[in-house]
């Protein structure tokens, strides 16, 4: 196609007036009727151990939601806290814990200059976390099988302010990057020169397949264990998208020692989590066997549609110089690399045709995208047929900004 003819069937698709938002991975509504049963799930209100889940207490979460996250996440139960909706907030609430308490054992973090290094492309409300409070950035370049380890284990040996470090292990936001054995191992082992260095470990994708293979990552917990580093890493989870996002449960997970911390803070700003949610969860998904089976129901809604997005990716920008796109194999998001410093206008020209996307830049600290390439789509909320020509628009938007 000549740059006339992009332009031509650029302009013809703005015609067709389309309004679609894909700023965010946000489930389609058929995903969230697959949950229709969690909600008239509940007959009666007594928990495992007795407790009336209507009332106050359980600060941790009840015995029966902790057990199921348990199993989820390979650790005891006993080192699994379940709380709230968000796992956001749980990352948000440890780091401001460690900001204003310190971690077991070490002094608050409060008032001295504080880092975390952030793979990139990474999730942009992490990043929006660290900005909020204070936290200065540091970008580390993702490969195929996680962050580039030899630069993060020289940074952590040598700068004692590299307090933490986002890791999104499984299908990851955006590139769906899947941590590697060695990667996790080394993550687990490496000497740091913060003695209270921490892992925010965010496994937001561990069940959210999209192939027919069900990948792994080995246990974060266990390998810090197992390397003497037993409070490094604090693994989060929640339903968010297994059942309602906003509406489902959340859960924490990590040493005995990082448990018995998080209740003690977060005590104090509630009397207990939403337990009834809680119960209504356990008895909806029941276990391992049970999410895995809603997973697939997603995951048959889902494929068609990152499917689709390949399909027209490929049609107009396959063996254009300079641009690729990832094809996950879970997980939420298609990272799509335009030429250097085209992303910023693919996603303008995108807007103008009706198509909103998460601004450029998102997927880096402070938004800044050094070389303006990364572009994530994420197709779960549209309608298969308008993923489809909203794909086909943004490949236009690209080439038009490219003049490719
Ligand atoms: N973590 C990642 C990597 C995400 O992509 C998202 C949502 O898009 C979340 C966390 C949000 O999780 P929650 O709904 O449990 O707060």
């Amino acid at each position: 196609m000549t740059q006339a003819d992009i332009a031509a069937q650029y302009q013809a698709f703005k015609q067709l007036g389309l309004k679609l938002d894909m700023s965010r991975g946000k489930p389609s509504p058929a995903q969230l009727d697959l949950a229709e049963n969690l909600l008239s799930r509940l007959d009666g209100y007594k928990a495992a151990d007795g407790t009336d889940a209507r009332n106050y207490g359980g600060a941790v979460g009840l015995p029966e939601a902790r057990k199921l996250f348990g199993e989820l996440l390979e650790l005891p139960a006993e080192q699994v806290v379940v709380d709230g909706a968000s796992s956001l907030a749980l990352m948000h609430d440890s780091i401001v814990f460690n900001l204003l308490y310190g971690a077991p054992g070490h002094t608050p973090w409060v008032g001295k200059p504080i880092t975390f290094l952030c793979p990139v492309p990474g999730y942009d409300r992490h990043f929006a976390i660290c900005e909020a409070l204070g936290i200065k950035m540091v970008n580390v370049p993702m490969g195929e099988g996680g962050p580039d380890m030899d630069l993060v284990e020289r940074l952590v040996a040598e700068d004692a302010s590299i307090k933490g470090m986002w890791c999104v292990p499984k299908y990851s936001n955006p590139g769906g990057v899947v941590y590697s054995d060695a990667v996790v191992s080394r993550l687990a082992a490496m000497k740091t020169a913060a003695p209270d260095f921490r892992l925010f470990w965010d496994d937001a994708y561990r069940f959210h397949h999209l192939g027919e293979r069900k990948l792994t990552v080995a246990n974060i917990v266990a390998a810090c264990a197992a390397a003497g580093h037993a409070d490094r890493a604090i693994v989060f989870a929640s339903t968010s998208k297994i059942t309602l996002a906003g509406a489902g449960i959340a859960a924490l997970a990590s040493s005995p020692a990082n448990v018995a911390w998080w209740q003690k803070h977060s005590s104090v700003r509630s009397i207990g989590p939403d337990k009834i949610n809680q119960l209504r969860h356990v008895r909806y998904l029941k276990d391992a066997a049970g999410v895995a089976a809603v997973m697939e129901q997603h995951r048959q809604l889902l494929k068609p549609k990152f499917d689709a997005v390949h399909a027209q990716f490929q049609a107009v920008l396959g063996g254009i110089e300079g641009v690729s796109w990832t094809h996950p194999e879970g997980g939420y998001f298609i990272d799509l690399l335009t030429p250097p410093g085209c992303a910023k206008r693919t996603v303008e020209l995108a807007r103008e045709a009706g198509i909103t996307l998460t601004p450029a830049g998102a997927s880096f600290p402070y938004g800044k995208d050094p070389q303006d390439r990364h572009i994530r789509i994420a197709p779960s909320f549209p309608s298969l047929e308008e993923i489809g020509q909203a794909a086909r628009g943004i490949a236009l938007a690209l080439r038009l900004a490219a003049g490719k």
